[in-house]
């Protein structure tokens, strides 16, 4: 069997403290790789800067110039983790065989790909990267990111338990994946959905080695509501089974209230009454909310804008 070539696909924004030193550390494992014979030498490390408004673009050519093992694409402006990481994948989908996606921070502990290579060897054409433990994690962040994949899954949105973005990939794969066309990215949801022998490789996360998380408690909140109105479609049915279930009570409450009146028992109700018109009134606002976000991804996904627009590129003359 040939040696597959495999991609390093490492979105970027606003790294330019943290890039100089991970960058050194993905080289290495994958000079490692190829030195133990497990992937061929025209492997590459894609870094895809995702309209950083720092000196990151800089950088990662400078990288490119220094060793061949480095290229880079640049998106036209700033999109978002998910879509850049479906730049990388889908560029380097017919230069490749495996591609394995991972952050820039040294979070996710880079010693893991020779696992992940070894279970795609092994088989597997999907790799989860899987956090065993959080130590590292305040408890706040621990809490928060635990509730979100509970949360997740009892919502109906499918993901691996403790994964994020940290994967491996094979073309086989992204190839088929290319056909899932929606601009509304949640990438840990869609990749179970193509299916494929998948594996799992556990490694412990570590904290970011500098620079900020740019996922605060609001932005992963977002992220959770995006997974679930994406990938399911439980929210609605929620909505429709607690409709049902008011509508039984007021049912009964109005037979009450007719019974009453008719045992001449009616007290002035004022009360009752605005209780009454303050639940429903909130009920229907949530789920009117709920309905509005369905139509709202229905919006965006029939304008079918593009979901990345490459504008620059580095490194062209190092790819194999
Ligand atoms: N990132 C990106 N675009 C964004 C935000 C983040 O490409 O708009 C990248 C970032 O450079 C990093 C990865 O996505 O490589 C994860 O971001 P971060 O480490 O800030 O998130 P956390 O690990 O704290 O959840
Ligand atoms: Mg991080």
């Amino acid at each position: 069997m040939n040696l597959p070539v495999l991609y390093m696909v490492v979105p970027c924004y606003n790294e330019e403290q943290v890039l100089p030193i991970t960058a050194d550390l993905f080289l290495q494992e994958l000079t490692e790789l190829i030195k133990k014979g497990k992937i061929s030498d025209g492997s590459r490390i894609l870094f895809v800067n995702d309209g950083s408004r720092d000196k990151t673009w800089e950088i990662i050519c400078g990288l490119s110039e220094k060793d061949r093992h480095f290229t880079g694409i640049s998106q036209s402006r700033n999109r978002g983790h998910q879509n850049a990481v479906l730049a990388g994948l889908m560029d380097s989908v017919e230069k490749c065989d495996i591609t394995i996606s991972i952050d820039c921070d040294g979070q996710d502990d880079i010693a893991a790909m020779e696992k992940m290579v070894d279970e795609y060897r092994g088989g597997s054409e999907i790799v989860y990267g899987v956090r065993a433990r959080r130590d590292t994690d305040t408890f706040f962040k621990k809490f928060t990111a635990e509730s979100f994949y509970k949360l997740l899954n009892a919502l109906g949105a499918e993901v691996v338990y403790n994964h994020a973005d940290y994967r491996l990939i094979s073309s086989k794969v992204l190839k088929e994946f290319a056909e899932f066309k929606e601009v509304n990215l949640f990438l840990r949801g869609m990749v179970p959905l193509v299916g494929f022998k998948s594996s799992s490789v556990y490694y412990d996360r570590q904290e970011r080695m500098a620079g900020e998380s740019h996922y605060p408690l609001g932005k992963m909140a977002a992220l959770a509501f995006d997974g679930i109105t994406s990938l399911s479609v439980r929210p609605l049915r929620m909505i429709t089974a607690l409709g049902i279930f008011v509508s039984v009570i007021s049912f009964v409450g109005a037979i009450w209230a007719v019974a009453s009146q008719l045992m001449g028992k009616t007290v002035t109700g004022w009360a009752s009454m605005t209780c009454i018109i303050c639940f429903l009134g909130g009920i229907q606002l949530v789920c009117l909310g709920v309905m509005g976000t369905y139509i709202g991804k229905i919006y965006m996904e029939v304008k079918h804008r593009p979901r990345y627009i490459i504008s620059e590129r580095t490194g062209e003359r190092n790819e194999a």
